[in-house]
């Protein structure tokens, strides 16, 4: 009766040939449907009967651009290996679980297809450690995020990366906004933030003098912090490694093969091999990680966000996140976004949410840039000339709109971490300590387990100069002159940094990776300046001709020839 019912509503919201089978584990709808948002107005709908929905209904668009963006070659060079646990995917929750396993006495590896960590939405974000009050009250978003929130700041500590509680400004748009208050207050309460406070509009006034002067006080979320997201998944990925978890870049999982309900090898581009337990972190893949498994009760659906972001000179105009959102947003599917300090000094303004059909689209277009527009207006001295750059990220949704971490019902010894949409970079350090739990208790059916003595919480780091004051800088540059060429000048990068980089525990010899590590080329004149200087320093590096070198692996080469090859042919 129920799939009556739910089928002949899907029909008249204008799916044909449509299907709708329930399960316990899920709910299946399939047919034809003329748009995305028809498609996906259906998933939200299912999820109101069940909280796992695949959603089959097919559109002319939604075939496309299933896959990764780099080739993976053939090769055999992991066949035959075996791991106690082997985790798919190396974002920040790939990586954040890593490191958190790192701490016992069991072999792990990430295998991450791309040619580095944090290649997909683990470095395109906003970088913000939210509080925690945005996120429906109840749900796995808000839980793991407020417990998140807590642990960035020491994980950060003993990451070696920066981090600072920024705290974040709801600003109200009109005076009668401010009798919203209890009842926001009464969200943060539910959701367990740690703190929240009302800002009267001279308050506003003293702690941000550049925001709008059209502003009715705020509500002060003193918790949110900040961190550079790529900076922090390479240092959970080193850390890991560090402590011995195997890092394989270029390796895509590609099947499984299973015996009695469990996955008994792994299938990759680089061969076959044994696991005792499989942890799905696949981001935007993780649909199709499951269904490798035969094991797809719930599907993703993509929302891209785009971002702007200002010159590194605008950070000393604005101290907090601040936005102004419309109050009836906060109960719609995204947070509205605002004005976001990053840890280095820039302002991101961003960012927008819109349904896409591909996994994968990190174009910028004029429509989103302009939706952001209502933003800049909110700091005075923000104006569109300080703008250095867009940049767009995909989240993974699943149609229920929180986050699924759990035990696969249906395979012994598998774990899904899927549709860790936003918040999931705050979240990660709470979500890698529940995934770690729920592996101990598969595995400990398999072996004993115990905590390693020699764990090192701290990650071994390079200097990093723009932590150092004049007088410590001069005294590591008269040790190693090296400190003190410097290649990038927008982002004051030195060549003996990037040649640290090179030799981290997880060297990856390409431009975005080192940018990804020390930002050389993340400044205002992008690279125009340093990436010859890099590819050199990579080439002697590596000992590679400068035509090798990439920008991001297979296919990205910047130079073709040298010119004195070219004249000798
Ligand atoms: C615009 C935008 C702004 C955001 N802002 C914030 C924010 O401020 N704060 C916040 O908390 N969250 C934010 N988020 C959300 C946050 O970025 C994500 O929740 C988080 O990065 C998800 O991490 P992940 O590890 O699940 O996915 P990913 O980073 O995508 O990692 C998954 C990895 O799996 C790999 N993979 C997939 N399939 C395979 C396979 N078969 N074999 C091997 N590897 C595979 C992929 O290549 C990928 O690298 C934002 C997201 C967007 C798009």
């Amino acid at each position: 009766m129920k799939t009556l019912t739910i089928k002949r509503k899907l029909e008249s919201m204008g799916v044909h040939e449509c299907s709708v089978v329930l399960t316990d584990q899920s709910i299946c709808i399939a047919g034809i449907a003329e748009s995305l948002a028809t498609k996906n107005k259906a998933g939200w709908y299912a999820a109101k009967f069940h909280t796992n929905v695949v959603n089959n209904i097919i559109t002319d668009k939604n075939m496309r651009n299933e896959d990764c963006e780099h080739e993976q070659a053939i090769s055999n060079e992991l066949e035959g290996l075996s791991y106690d646990v082997i985790i798919i995917g190396g974002g920040v929750i790939g990586c954040a679980v890593a490191r958190e396993l790192s701490k016992y006495e069991i072999s792990v590896a990430v295998f991450e297809k791309e040619y580095d960590v944090a290649v997909h939405t683990s470095s395109r974000n906003d970088g913000m450690i939210h509080d925690g009050f945005a996120a429906k009250p109840g749900t796995k978003k808000a839980y793991y995020n407020v417990r998140g929130n807590r642990l960035w700041e020491p994980l950060a500590r003993d990451l070696g990366i920066q981090f600072r509680r920024v705290g974040s400004l709801i600003l109200f748009r009109t005076p009668l906004n401010t009798i919203l208050y209890p009842i926001l207050a009464n969200r943060a309460k539910k959701n367990n933030v740690d703190g929240w406070e009302l800002w009267s509009k001279e308050k506003v006034k003293k702690e941000e003098p550049y925001l709008l002067d059209e502003q009715f006080g705020g509500f002060y979320l003193p918790s949110a912090g900040i961190i550079s997201p790529y900076r922090a998944t390479v240092a959970l990925a080193e850390h890991a490694v560090q402590n011995g978890v195997a890092v394989h870049l270029l390796t895509k999982v590609i099947g499984f093969e299973m015996h009695d309900g469990e996955i008994v090898r792994v299938k990759t581009n680089r061969g076959t091999l044994q696991a005792k337990l499989v942890i799905n972190a696949a981001g935007n893949w993780a649909d199709i990680v499951a269904e490798l498994a035969n094991d797809k009760y719930f599907s993703l659906h993509f929302r891209k966000g785009t971002d702007i972001i200002f010159d590194k000179n605008t950070g000393k105009w604005q101290n907090h996140v601040a936005a102004m959102p419309n109050f009836l947003q906060i109960a719609e599917k995204t947070k509205g976004g605002g004005l976001i300090p990053t840890i280095e000094g820039n302002i991101l303004v961003g960012p927008t949410a819109t349904e896409i059909a591909e996994r994968v689209d990190y174009s910028t277009n004029q429509d989103d840039i302009k939706e952001l527009e209502k933003h800049i207006r909110l700091n005075k001295k923000l104006n569109l000339n300080q703008v250095i750059t867009y940049f767009s990220g995909v989240r993974a949704c699943t149609y229920s709109e929180d986050f699924l971490i759990e035990k696969s019902k249906k395979i012994k010894n598998l774990i899904h971490v899927a549709g860790i949409q936003s918040p999931g970079l705050a979240s990660a350090p709470a979500i890698a300590e529940d995934v770690v739990t729920m592996s101990l208790q598969i595995l400990s059916s398999r072996k004993h387990i115990l905590k390693k003595d020699n764990w090192n919480p701290v990650r071994n780091t390079y200097p990093d100069l723009q932590k150092l004051n004049f007088k410590e800088r001069a005294e590591i540059i008269n040790k190693n002159p090296g400190y003190g060429k410097i290649v990038c000048r927008c982002e004051t990068v030195s060549e003996q940094e990037i040649r640290d980089a090179l030799h981290s525990s997880l060297p990856v010899y390409t431009l975005d990776a080192i940018k990804r590590r020390i930002r050389p080329g993340a400044g205002r004149c992008h690279g125009g300046f340093c990436t010859p200087r890099v590819i050199e320093i990579l080439a002697e590096e590596t000992g590679k001709n400068f035509s090798d070198i990439t920008k991001k692996g297979y296919g990205s080469n910047i130079v073709l020839q040298s010119l004195e090859d070219h004249a000798s042919e």
